[in-house]
């Protein structure tokens, strides 16, 4: 493997992971670092046993302190040795990547901790790590309670959420330094009527799908000439490929794992390891291009896959592929979006391409869709026009009584995206049930124009 050349550490925004011991600060460290920790250029005055490494995020270098390790060498108290060890470098922290335990729940040492971040006055992130699965989103919840701002839930260990947090940290980083000549040079911003929202890097999309569908056909007409195959990224598993691709103004990496393009092993039927090879393809992308082969209408398995991009939740694009071989094009279509619809509420309105990888023809409106689809995913709705739409939801129809008492719902509030999450606060508002919820994310669906993503809502009951 040729070595990367070192980078320079000196301008780098600097991330600080902080957190009691034993909340992963270490396997995230490891997890966004990758390979680079190796390549850090020796700068120094730098303290020793303290861990640093490079890592980038959608395309920026951040320099990267993990406070972990510290502990055990100061002799105080758990609390002071915790402090003791995150002190200085918090006092240089762009970003502090604040981390609790989701499934040990909230301890008083990550209160106190969590109290002592607060003071400090920098940007923080609060991360609920091992949240692998569905593991920990009781845990997520009490983590508001820790004044820190939303938890973001990810497993450090598996992998799950790293490539929302990297995310989630591109956004908090100060702005780039501009060289002053190109600052004279840039020309003036155009004036538009909505803030657009533009991905910051190349946007993630990965092709799934039952085996024989046409995704490896598809992956080759899209490549045509341009071909990159670029090496393992952080955040990416070490089997996995990615290839980058140019539509106009956009760039798209195709994340794929090399276990989707083997062939099934012995041990492993087709249709088994096709599924696990889309979970981890997944995790790794932002938008899932769902192929299905049109002649052959929806199986068990299209919904199968269907099922993990929402409980993975990823924007999705349903493509019709084989469409040259497809008899009477209307019937099929309907047929194929009734079945959808009728399985699974989020694949309303799902944007929707036909096309033949292997003739080549109308593939061309596939990359614009996944942009579409990208730009629903990360949509953000102003919370004015959120409770006006939600006073009229509970109008139109009262919240239910719970064991004799009516839910008192009181507000609504995006507290992320990628996907839109929403929170709904009220007394007893955790135990709103399930046909209310479906009730609410179709009405947000519909009112919102979100179609084809996911949408998370969870539910905080007030005093
Ligand atoms: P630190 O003391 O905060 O640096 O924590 P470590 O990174 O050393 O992790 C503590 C333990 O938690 C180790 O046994 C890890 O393997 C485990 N761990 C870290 N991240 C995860 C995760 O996402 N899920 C699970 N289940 N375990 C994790
Ligand atoms: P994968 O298993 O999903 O990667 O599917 P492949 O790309 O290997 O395609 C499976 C079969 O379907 C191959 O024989 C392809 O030639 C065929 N195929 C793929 N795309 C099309 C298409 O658009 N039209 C037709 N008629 N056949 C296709």
């Amino acid at each position: 493997m040729r070595p990367l050349p070192p980078v320079p550490t000196g301008d780098l925004p600097v991330v600080v992971i902080a957190g009691r011991p034993n909340v992963g600060k270490s396997t995230l460290f490891n997890r966004l670092v990758g390979r680079r920790q190796a390549l850090v250029a020796d700068t120094p005055g730098v303290t020793r046993d303290r861990k640093e490494g490079v890592a980038l995020v959608r395309g920026r270098h951040i320099r990267l302190i993990d406070t972990a390790g510290l502990e055990e060498a100061a002799p105080d108290s758990l609390f002071g040795r915790m402090r003791a060890s995150s002190e200085s470098a918090v006092q240089e922290a762009d970003l502090i990547l604040f981390c609790i335990d989701a499934r040990a729940g909230i301890t008083p040492a990550d209160e106190h901790f969590a109290q002592w971040v607060r003071r400090q006055n920098r940007p923080v992130l609060l991360i609920a790590n091992k949240a692998e699965g569905r593991q920990g989103t009781a845990a997520a919840l009490e983590a508001y309670a820790l004044g820190l701002g939303d938890p973001l839930g990810l497993s450090a260990e598996h992998g799950d959420g790293v490539t929302d947090l990297m995310w989630e940290i591109a956004e908090r980083l100060p702005p780039e330094k501009v060289e002053e000549e190109e600052e004279a040079w840039a020309p003036e911003p155009e004036l538009s009527e909505e803030e657009e929202i533009r991905p910051t890097g190349p946007l993630k999309v990965t092709i799934v799908g039952r085996p024989n569908a046409g995704k490896s056909t598809l992956l080759n007409t899209l490549l045509g000439e341009e071909r990159m195959i670029t090496g393992p990224e952080p955040g990416l598993t070490r089997d996995s490929i990615a290839v980058t691709l140019h539509d106009g103004d956009d760039t798209f990496e195709i994340v794929d794992t090399a276990g989707l393009r083997k062939k099934a092993r012995i041990d492993e039927t087709l249709e088994k390891m096709s599924v696990s090879a889309s979970i981890e393809a997944l995790k790794m992308a932002e938008v899932a291009v769902l192929v299905l082969d049109a002649t052959l209408g929806v199986h068990e398995q299209d919904l199968q896959i269907a099922r993990l991009i929402e409980r993975e939740g990823r924007a999705c694009v349903l493509a019709l592929n084989k469409w040259d071989a497809v008899e009477d094009r209307t019937a099929t279509r309907k047929a194929i979006l009734d079945r959808l619809s009728i399985s699974l509420a989020q694949m309303r309105g799902v944007p929707v391409v036909t096309f033949s990888a292997l003739t080549g023809s109308a593939v061309h409106k596939l990359l614009p869709a996944v942009r579409d689809a990208w730009t629903v995913w990360n949509a953000r709705v102003p919370t004015g026009a959120l409770n006006r739409w939600f006073e009229e939801m509970l109008e139109r129809h009262q919240p239910p009584l719970v064991d004799g008492r009516r839910l008192k719902l009181r507000y609504m509030t995006q507290v992320k995206a990628r996907p839109p999450t929403f929170v709904v606060f009220g007394t007893r508002a955790e135990q709103m049930p399930d046909d209310y919820k479906r009730y609410l994310v179709n009405g947000l669906r519909e009112e919102f124009d979100l179609p084809g993503v996911p949408i998370r809502l969870q539910t905080r009951g007030t005093k």
